[in-house]
């Protein structure tokens, strides 16, 4: 059983501080210079993990699809969803723009959020074919840059999704962050919490080689770490690959 490291948000109230009590010290000193270091917490993060194999889909069009449901949610409830659509042959674009958009709620109800998600697989779908006559291969033949901010305009697509779809989809070398991403990096003191998702995008982007497999495994590698050791409400990082990276000044790390 590994060893779960409690944070300070995870403990009970009778075992906090009073606020009158508390010093101003920051917990975790933030780092200078993080860009050197990024390299080696894919090292490491690689040695322990290998190859993750992402994006389980079968098609870039499937990756897209996902990259939408999975939108506040758990990627089994998306996958849930994707398996309806599948089942009734509506993973194409043609067929999504033709199915109405009830049913198209309905079956991907399992996702959570299903009305909104429902509205932006079609706004998505209407943009590619508006735009690229439906070819997927002709909108990432598109200069990543550019095609990121058509990507950006386009109803419910932010940028994770933007990028999920840029870098897995279409092997454009753009680095997703996520929460995850965000969590792991403040516990180390390599941010302050407060960057924008473009700051820590250009930490990423402007410390490592343009390298669309690189960045593929490196998301995936963070999102594998942030599920079963860097958690929201703990840290279990007795057995976690980046813990000979911690920081001795975190609180709570042994
Ligand atoms: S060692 Fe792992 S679990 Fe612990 S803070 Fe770092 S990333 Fe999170």
């Amino acid at each position: 059983m590994s060893t779960c490291v409690p944070l300070p948000d995870s403990l009970p109230a009778s075992a906090r501080v009073p606020a009158s009590r508390r010093t101003r010290k920051p917990r975790v000193q933030p780092t200078p210079d993080p860009l050197p270091i990024l390299h080696k917490y894919f090292d490491a993060l690689f040695h322990a993990h290998g190859e993750q194999h992402w994006w389980p889909a079968r098609t870039p069009f499937e990756v897209i699809v996902g990259a939408i449901l999975v939108q506040n949610t758990a990627w089994t409830n998306a996958e849930r969803a994707i398996t309806n659509l599948r089942a009734v042959r509506l993973l194409t674009a043609a067929a999504l723009e033709k199915v109405s958009l009830a049913k198209l709620a309905r079956l991907i109800r399992p996702s959570g959020y299903f009305r909104q998600k429902a509205r932006k697989l079609k706004a998505f779908v209407h943009f590619l074919r508006t735009s690229y006559r439906g070819s997927l291969a002709a909108m990432f033949r598109t200069p990543t840059n550019d095609l990121r901010q058509q990507l950006l305009r386009v109803h419910g697509i932010g940028p994770e999704t933007a990028d999920s779809i840029l870098l897995y989809a279409g092997n454009h070398p753009v680095f997703v962050v996520d929460a995850y991403t965000r969590r792991i990096l403040n516990r180390h003191g390599l941010t302050h919490g407060k960057e924008s998702y473009e700051g820590v995008r250009g930490l990423f982007e402007q410390s490592l080689p343009k390298d669309a497999k690189l960045f593929n495994e490196y998301h995936a590698l963070i999102v594998r770490t942030g599920k079963h050791h860097c958690q929201r409400r703990v840290a279990i990082c007795s057995n976690c690959a980046l813990r000979p990276l911690l920081p001795r000044r975190v609180e709570g790390s042994r």
